[in-house]
């Protein structure tokens, strides 16, 4: 199987030659078209499965179906720590670059001036934070969070360890109800079930 057949924009397709991505891995093959669909989705995947372009390839196609009309965020990844923020936006990075239009990414996370990411902040349409750092610029009303409409937990797990619960559940309240989210976790706690009851509705769940 092809990415071809998973639905995905040409211009996609084209960035994934560029970037020698040849064949989905299988975490992709299931995710991508599920997503491409707006579904919800619970992935129990590792680090090195390809968790990362299996949500950052469909969102970012979806995304080139809507016109962004205002310059409010449109899709919140949160991550457990700065490495992984950054990893991830720079997978964003890498395929946006393929899109027809601009469009802006950042990642946001604690232990760095706050005064550069809010500057940093104007026009961003995809963003990828920590939650206290994000809690932070929302307070400061650096960021709006109301016209989201894709919401990715990235080792929800890690999050949930790491002491984020009562960040996350503050961030959940502050987001519209009416959005698509996508659950990825390397391991299905207890925690992280209570997540899923919670947040999904009707998730398509792949395990690899
Ligand atoms: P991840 O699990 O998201 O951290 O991805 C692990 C690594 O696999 C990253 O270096 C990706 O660039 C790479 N990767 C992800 N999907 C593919 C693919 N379909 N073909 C080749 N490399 C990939």
């Amino acid at each position: 199987m092809s990415f071809t057949s998973l639905g995905l924009s040409p211009f996609i397709l084209k960035a994934l030659a560029i970037e020698n991505y040849s064949q989905p891995y299988p975490i992709q093959k299931e995710a991508i078209p599920a997503i491409l669909s707006n579904k919800d989705v619970l992935g129990i995947a590792k680090t090195g499965s390809g968790k990362t372009a299996s949500y950052v390839l469909p969102i970012l196609n979806n995304l080139s179906n809507k016109p962004l009309k205002n310059r409010h965020v449109k899709v919140l990844v949160l991550v457990p720590t700065r490495e992984l923020a950054v990893q991830v936006q720079e997978v964003f990075s890498t395929f946006t670059m393929a899109l027809p239009e601009r469009v802006k990414t950042l990642a946001i996370f604690g232990g760095v001036s706050i005064n550069t990411q809010m500057i940093a902040l104007q026009g961003v349409s995809i963003l990828v934070a920590t939650p206290g750092r994000l809690i932070e610029l929302e307070e400061s009303n650096a960021v709006h969070l109301s016209d989201i409409d894709t919401l990715v937990l990235d080792e929800a797990d890690k999050m949930l360890n790491m002491g984020f619960k009562d960040e996350m559940d503050r961030i959940f309240a502050l987001l519209p109800k009416k959005r698509q989210n996508l659950l990825f976790s390397a391991t299905l706690s207890q925690d992280v079930d209570n997540i899923k009851q919670v947040l999904l509705r009707h998730p398509e769940v792949i395990q690899i």
